[in-house]
């Protein structure tokens, strides 16, 4: 007889694991949403791509090293290539010439793409209230999340990563053919590719 399962799994050698899709379970079969399959999958295996201009950046490389090791989070695995990478990571200080360069990165990286933006100059020029400075990535891409601080530290960037990686569990499928979405790019002056 078949009969909901439930979300919380463990092991016998007592290692946590991530948490099943909810779904109907009988024997030799288990039928779940394809949406919860893939935003699982996906979320548990951003590949971050570093945009690191300042200081920001040297809390990124803590991030990444052996004491806090967002390897745990299945983020190891930085990607310099656009193509090969979904969690754009913006860090530091981003002046308004380099933006052109920023917008390019964001337009190179394949859907689905997701934004962070760390740090109070990411988020909103932080201190650099000047003529030269962006005051905010999101003049110019769409952002999923803000992690604010300066610098924010290591904990307040794995935090980022698992809010953004509880929305991309669960995001449907069907949301970047949306014509939201495409409204959303479209605002930024960004065709969806
Ligand atoms: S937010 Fe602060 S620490 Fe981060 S890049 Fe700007 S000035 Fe540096």
């Amino acid at each position: 007889m078949s009969e909901v399962i439930d979300n919380n799994v463990s092991n016998h050698s007592g290692v946590k694991l991530v948490a099943a899709p909810t779904g109907v379970e009988g024997p030799g079969f288990f039928a779940t949403n394809l949406d919860q399959v893939v935003g699982l999958a996906r979320s548990k295996s951003l590949w971050p791509l570093p945009f690191a201009t300042s200081c920001c950046g040297i809390e990124f490389m803590a991030t990444m090293a052996s004491t806090y090791d967002i390897a745990r989070f299945g983020s190891e695995r930085p990607s310099f290539s656009p193509r090969q990478a979904d969690m754009l990571m913006v860090m530091g200080t981003i002046s308004k010439k380099l933006g052109p360069v920023l917008r390019q990165v964001y337009e190179q990286m394949a859907e689905p793409r997701w934004v962070i933006s760390v740090g109070a100059c990411a988020c909103s020029g932080g201190i650099f209230d000047t003529y030269s400075v962006l005051q905010g990535i999101d003049k110019i891409i769409p952002v999923d999340v803000y992690v604010p601080g300066c610098p924010p530290r290591p904990e307040q960037i794995i935090d980022g990563i698992m809010k953004l990686q509880e929305l991309v569990k669960n995001e449907s499928l069907r949301r970047r053919n949306t014509p939201e979405y495409k409204a959303l790019l479209a605002s930024y002056g960004i065709t969806v590719n």
